[in-house]
């Protein structure tokens, strides 16, 4: 089993969304400091995507296709973090609607979110179909992929809460992880 940890946004010139409040940081800058210290963590075999070589978005999520076909992934997850109104709240893992490997993977992230973070809502495990928001990756790639989206970065009281909670973010992907692995 090996793992893909894929950082949202990572085309060159594509920051992704930004947090609101006193401390501002884009998508990528939040996903790629979670990625590496997922990877500290982890006892399973990984590889991480943080720089997708393209112009394009296809372009990117073309790119990330092959690597991860190159690369022997079974699993990827491309980590994001949602952003709406001011007042849109909870975790959401999206997986594409035929994968039963997705939404077993999608669920699993889903708990272990709830679990660490009891008080935040859960929007669920979704699935998505052709035109939904990032249907085209969760199409296209090989591997059984989900796209995370554990908070709104729009919402200043979430997003305080998770930002200093890091740490539990970080055991979230973890153990989701793991779990899946073991089966
Ligand atoms: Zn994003």
């Amino acid at each position: 089993m090996k793992v893909g940890l894929a950082v949202g946004h990572s085309r060159l010139g594509d920051q992704g969304a930004y947090t609101t409040g006193s401390y501002i940081l884009s998508e990528w800058d939040f996903n790629r400091d979670i990625v590496r210290r997922i990877s500290s963590v982890l006892s399973v075999d990984y590889k991480i995507y943080d720089q997708y070589p393209a112009k394009s978005y296809v372009g990117g999520i073309n790119y990330l296709a092959r690597k991860l076909v190159e690369d022997n992934i079974d699993a990827v997850i491309e980590l994001h973090f949602n952003s709406a109104g001011p007042s849109a709240s909870g975790h959401e893992w999206l997986y594409w609607h035929t994968s039963k490997g997705g939404k077993k993977l999608a669920s699993i992230l889903s708990d272990e979110m709830s679990a660490s973070f009891p008080d935040m809502k859960a929007r669920g495990a979704k699935p998505r179909t052709r035109n939904q928001r990032g249907s085209y990756l969760l199409r296209k790639v090989r591997p059984v992929a989900v796209i995370a989206e554990p908070f709104f970065g729009s919402n200043e009281e979430e997003w305080d809460n998770i930002n200093h909670n890091r740490g539990a973010l970080v055991g979230v992907y973890a153990r989701a992880i793991e779990r899946f692995a073991g089966g």
